[in-house]
């Protein structure tokens, strides 16, 4: 059988990652945490975008370079990091100033926001690829991992989901541009990574993802590393009034395997991908507490179904019957 990403990195990588007493949280989590001695604790996270892969040929240079960051800082937030410094490795067709002029514009709007110095890179000619590799902290010991999520634990998710991959299809199709397409466009290109949330949620969360590959394949990988398995209520999923009056009229939405009765809003946030919202489990009675963090951030914060032992994933539907779903979204390979 081929290797699909996962079982790929599993194989040939992991096994690279040499045991020292330093590595705290090393390959399999959204980003490292790596001890460095003294009062912080040391996070590093890499992403690629790749052109026609992560995002569509003729992207704006600005688009590009802001993305290329937010990913970045999206793994940042789903560990409740502080991040600080990145490298930038960046593969051109050409020098074309206009171009460069415009992602560099796009670049500094966002790394002014968080702070974020550019210390290094690389630059070679090839087809274009943008690699941004994030450094920066968190405190000694409080890193918010992908394993520890409990059965009674709910399931939340920030913002809305499924919006970026309305627009990707709003793109593909060439639907007119009207105001619910360039939102959802927006939402495909300018991400906004929940820095502030994610470090406020290291009170709250017990397992915390960024959801870059689709709810459930990003809730899969919380339950994988947990031990337990997830029950997503199909209802509850947060969705943009953009994406639920466009979504009928674009093509290819995800499919679901095993599920038929679902809308096409609904098959977006669940396997779409590229959202960059969090998603993250935490005790019951933390709700309320949760509802002050939203209002205090402007960040909706959604409950979308519940940790259970047992089998990975469970959707309920709008039915009230329970299927039981492959964890899936986007892959490489
Ligand atoms: P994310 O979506 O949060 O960026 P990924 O799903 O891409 O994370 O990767 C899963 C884990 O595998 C991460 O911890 C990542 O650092 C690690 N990983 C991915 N590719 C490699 C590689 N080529 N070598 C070592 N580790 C890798
Ligand atoms: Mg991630």
């Amino acid at each position: 059988m081929s290797l699909n990403e996962f079982s790929l990195i599993d194989r040939y990588f992991r096994p690279l990652g040499l045991a020292r007493n330093d590595v705290l949280v090393g390959i399999g989590d959204d980003a490292a945490v790596l001890s460095c001695g003294g009062e912080r604790e040391l996070v590093v996270a890499v992403d690629t975008l790749v052109e026609g892969v992560h995002f569509p040929v003729g992207t704006k240079a600005g688009d590009v370079a802001y993305k290329s960051l937010a990913v970045n800082l999206s793994d940042f937030a789903a560990m409740g990091a502080q991040p600080a410094w990145a490298t930038l490795a960046l593969t051109l067709p050409s020098a074309d100033e206009t171009w460069l002029q415009e992602f560099a514009q796009g670049w500094v709007e966002l790394a002014r926001a968080y702070g974020v110095a550019l210390v290094g890179g690389d630059t070679t000619r090839g087809p274009l690829t943008v690699s941004v590799q994030l450094m920066g902290f968190v405190p000694p010991g409080r890193a918010v991992k992908r394993s520890g999520a409990k059965p009674g634990n709910l399931i939340f998710v920030s913002g809305t989901l499924g919006d970026a991959c309305g627009g990707l299809r709003c793109i593909v199709d060439d639907l007119s541009d009207d105001a619910d397409a360039k939102f959802l466009r927006d939402r495909l290109n300018r991400p906004v990574a929940r820095v502030q949330l994610g470090a406020v949620l290291r009170d709250v969360a017990t397992a915390m993802i960024d959801v870059s590959d689709g709810l459930a394949a990003d809730l899969g990988h919380i339950v994988q590393h947990s031990g337990c398995g997830a029950r997503i209520r199909l209802s509850d999923l947060p969705l943009s009034p953009a994406l639920q009056r466009i979504a009928p009229c674009i093509s290819g939405a995800p499919r679901i395997r095993g599920v038929e009765s679902i809308s096409a809003a609904q098959a977006c946030a669940l396997a779409g991908g590229d959202d960059y919202e969090l998603c993250f489990t935490a005790a019951p009675d933390m709700s309320e507490r949760l509802a002050q963090i939203g209002r205090s951030l402007n960040c909706t914060i959604t409950a979308v179904g519940e940790i259970v032992e047992g089998a990975p994933l469970t959707l309920e539907l709008d039915t009230g019957a329970e299927v039981a779903i492959a964890p899936q979204g986007f892959q490489h390979f």
